[in-house]
């Protein structure tokens, strides 16, 4: 007997058999609609009521869970997903990717799902190695009960708020501040963030953004990585206190990141392609704090993306760079690129030859047709900045190596390093 679930989030759910033992259950959580799936024969069930969950359950057909990821208001395909399993200690659960139609989806990254077996707390590549594009069996143990499965390493508010609340002595001390950019379409307060030399006229200034398109969540780990430089008790800190005032946006795409969006080519236009019309609040009051804080003038000013989930360009940590005609002096990102490469300490193993030059791969004009991206803004706008680039961080291998958060902020770290020996000489 099989249960079937026709169209998503809102819609009816349909059982085949509606006698039979199997059931599902709406559960109206805080912030919409979710539905669990489960069986009663089996006991398990599969609900998207976690942070940023995103999955719609096709059919449940013993220990098969037929699942695809929930597009939303996304124009064409896109592969984020994140759902919890409980009730299914001790099994052996197969788990398909696949469309309404029955084909196939390419939608699990190349270490196989992200897992949490304590809630959220911690997560683990479980099955790195053993699972496929497009699905993965998983076993879970005789007293699991509870199991989270991610795309990618999620991160939220809760995350966010979690790292600001290690920095509470900073924030005491002056060097670390937290205000409101604005709010975002769902009223919510979206943050921004200063860090280093707040006290006095800086002589540089930075700008770091992240989550232009919400599911990108390693560009978060990235980012903490950067503030962290800013406050860290060692020389770079320092200087970077004494020198750099740092401006950032850590979630541009707010209400996407903690709804679970996949937030890229979102209907009419995603947050990173705006910047022409300006319909989203974050985009609208970046370029306003910008023009009022730093009165337009930024020395770097540097977008945190991921890319698409696996192959070239997708395995290894890269720049996207802009027409030579827009950008400040090349030699100024080619110099910043060679900086990068020698002097992170990480494993992410960046190279600048992997920065992907203008007009080429997708990094072409017609790609900005839909708007301008910020970097695309800000090289027309922002005053004197030496380097303005998007980055790209991929999900879960760089070059080979496995990519975790724990990596990903000391490859911020590396950035903020890179800027200052590229400012400073040492
Ligand atoms: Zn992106």
């Amino acid at each position: 007997m099989k249960l079937t679930h026709a169209e998503g989030s809102g819609s009816i759910l349909k059982s085949r058999f509606a006698q039979g033992c199997r059931f599902a259950l709406w559960a109206l959580v805080a912030f919409g609609v979710v539905s669990a799936y489960g069986d009663v024969a089996s006991g398990f069930t599969v609900d998207t009521a976690i942070p940023a969950g995103n999955a719609i359950v096709n059919s449940i057909d013993g220990d098969t869970v037929s699942i695809r990821q929930d597009l939303r208001d996304t124009k064409g395909e896109w592969f984020y997903w994140a759902f919890r399993v409980k009730g299914a200690a001790g099994r052996t659960v197969r788990f398909d990717f696949r469309k309404p139609d029955g084909t196939n989806l390419d939608i699990v990254g190349v270490r196989g799902p992200v897992v949490s077996r304590d809630g959220g707390k911690t997560f683990a590549y479980p099955l790195d190695g053993k699972a496929t594009t497009r699905g993965f069996a998983y076993t879970f143990a005789p007293d699991e009960n509870e199991t989270l499965f991610y795309e990618c390493h999620p991160y939220v508010r809760a995350d966010w708020d979690a790292f600001v609340a290690r920095h509470a002595a900073d924030a005491a001390k002056g060097t670390f501040v937290v205000e409101t950019l604005c709010r975002s379409r769902a009223a919510a307060e979206v943050p921004r963030v200063r860090a280093g030399c707040l006290k006095s006229e800086p002589k540089f200034r930075f700008m770091f953004t992240a989550r232009h398109h919400c599911s990108e969540t390693m560009a978060s780990w990235v980012f903490e990585g950067i503030v962290d430089a800013f406050l860290a008790d060692d020389d770079l800190g320092a200087w970077l206190r004494a020198n750099v005032e740092l401006m950032g946006v850590p979630f541009v795409d707010y209400d996407g990141a903690q709804a679970g969006d996949q937030g890229k080519n979102r209907k009419p236009h995603d947050h990173n392609r705006d910047y022409s019309e300006f319909i989203y609040p974050e985009t609208k009051a970046l370029t306003e704090w910008i023009g009022e804080h730093a009165k337009g003038r930024l020395d770097a000013f540097i977008d945190l993306h991921c890319p698409w989930i696996r192959g070239e360009y997708n395995e290894f940590v890269y720049a996207t760079r802009k027409d030579p005609k827009i950008v400040p002096p090349s030699a100024q990102e080619d110099r910043f690129s060679e900086i990068l490469e020698k002097v992170q300490s990480g494993t992410l193993r960046y190279k600048a030859a992997n920065d992907l030059p203008f007009g080429q791969k997708w990094n072409k004009g017609v790609n900005f047709a839909q708007g301008w991206s910020s970097v695309i803004w800000a090289c027309h706008n922002v005053k004197e900045p030496k380097v303005c680039r998007a980055m790209e961080f991929p999900f879960a291998n760089a070059n080979g190596a496995v990519v975790t958060p724990e990596k990903c902020r000391a490859f911020g770290r590396d950035i903020a390093l890179a800027l200052r020996v590229l400012l400073d000489g040492r």
